[in-house]
């Protein structure tokens, strides 16, 4: 890991620990009214359960209720460290941190390590929630061309000098587009320039493993891991830092621990069953293959169609046949490049991708600038 980015994080919590405001988790668990810490009771009155419902559903042996508070306040159901240590097991990290969403994760996150004095350079594909992180945390940022290793070069060069920290933030699979990013590369550049990699794991995790040399792991429970919540993996200092310095953490209430159980029901089918990663390969690869389209790097299949109305006139078209496949128009993706997002599942059927195949070969007789692949 950089020598900055230790030393930063370092400095952030010596700064927490000398003003007494260091923020720790602590495993609590609800019976009623009662919570329990390290196996003591105590009459609780940390929860916001004002009307008692949380408490009368506890009581009725439900796991289905709120945690009530903030994680640091009364949240922090033990099941909270199983998702946690099997993230960071997955992630190959010391540590990891859960959030109440990939959104909060990337809003937290980048405010939580990244302020005025700092710069930060992101792919220009990069998804909304991560734009929101930056412009909360009032840094300086600019945006390098789609997977353009070349032009992050060239900003770095140009930029990093003049500010304090920078910190490159990345996806591992871009949602609109299904490309991967160029990890290693951009990691190369980090190092030379004394930059900091951030990346977004939404689209990746569960379905494609690639070396992350990231220093900080960010991603979802929302997508293939069929759940709700964030993540962000890394190094113990850096969970920390999150921990105390990360808003949507400190001042918004945990998950429900019914979901946390979902989680390690979820990420333990995810591991016991790895051919559901590979049957959603095999889809993606069948369908490109009959489209014509380069080798998928994802499941996630864009189809370039490039007018807005067009776009629309075939998800329509679609529609018409029984087939749902969203069109996604600018701002969302850059002008002049709306498409069909095609998002495949490991739960379908060779039959529900023969009907899409011959759906979209029908509709690209009638739509002739259809099926251009991505490259910009
Ligand atoms: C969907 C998505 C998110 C948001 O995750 P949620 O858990 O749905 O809030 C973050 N980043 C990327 C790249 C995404 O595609």
């Amino acid at each position: 890991m950089s020598d900055s980015f230790s030393s930063m994080l370092q400095h952030k919590l010596m700064q927490a620990r000398q003003s007494s405001q260091w923020r720790t988790l602590q495993d609590t668990t609800h019976e009623g009214v009662y919570a329990i810490q390290d196996g003591v009771r105590y009459l609780s009155f940390c929860s916001n359960d004002y009307l008692g419902i949380a408490a009368t559903i506890r009581s009725q042996g439900g796991l289905a209720t709120g945690a009530g508070a903030s994680r640091l306040v009364s949240g922090n159901h033990p099941l909270y460290r199983q998702v946690e240590t099997r993230l960071a097991q997955l992630k190959h990290t010391d540590s990891a941190l859960l959030f109440g969403s990939g959104y909060f994760a990337n809003i937290g996150t980048i405010p939580a390590l990244m302020g005025k004095p700092d710069l930060i350079i992101m792919d220009k594909a990069s998804h909304a929630c991560m734009i929101d992180g930056v412009r909360l945390s009032g840094a300086a940022w600019k945006r390098f061309a789609h997977n353009d290793v070349a032009h992050l070069e060239q900003l770095l060069s140009a930029y990093r000098h003049t500010f304090r920290h920078c910190l490159v933030l990345t996806e591992t699979v871009f949602s609109m587009h299904g490309t991967l990013a160029p990890l290693e590369d951009i990691y190369a550049l980090c190092e030379r320039y004394d930059a900091w990699l951030m990346t977004d794991d939404a689209h990746g995790f569960g379905v494609l493993t690639q070396d992350n040399p990231a220093h900080i792991q960010l991603g979802t429970l929302s997508k293939a891991i069929g759940c709700y919540g964030g993540y962000v993996c890394g190094s113990n200092d850096l969970i920390d830092t999150l921990v105390n310095y990360a808003s949507p953490l400190i001042f918004s209430t945990g998950l429900p621990e019914m979901l946390l159980q979902a989680i390690i029901d979820a990420l333990h089918l995810m591991t016991a069953e790895p051919q559901r990663a590979d049957r959603v390969m095999q889809h993606a690869r069948r369908l490109s293959a009959a489209l014509r389209l380069p080798e998928p790097e994802s499941p996630i299949i864009p189809l370039i169609i490039g007018d807005n109305e067009t776009t629309l006139a075939a998800q329509s078209a679609l529609k018409q046949q029984g087939l749902l496949v969203s069109a996604i128009r600018p701002p969302t993706v850059a002008p002049g490049t709306a498409r069909l997002r095609i998002s495949l599942s490991a739960a379908h059927t060779d039959d529900h991708i023969t009907q899409l195949i011959k759906a979209l070969q029908d509709m690209t007789e009638s739509l002739s600038c259809l099926c251009k692949p991505f490259n910009s």
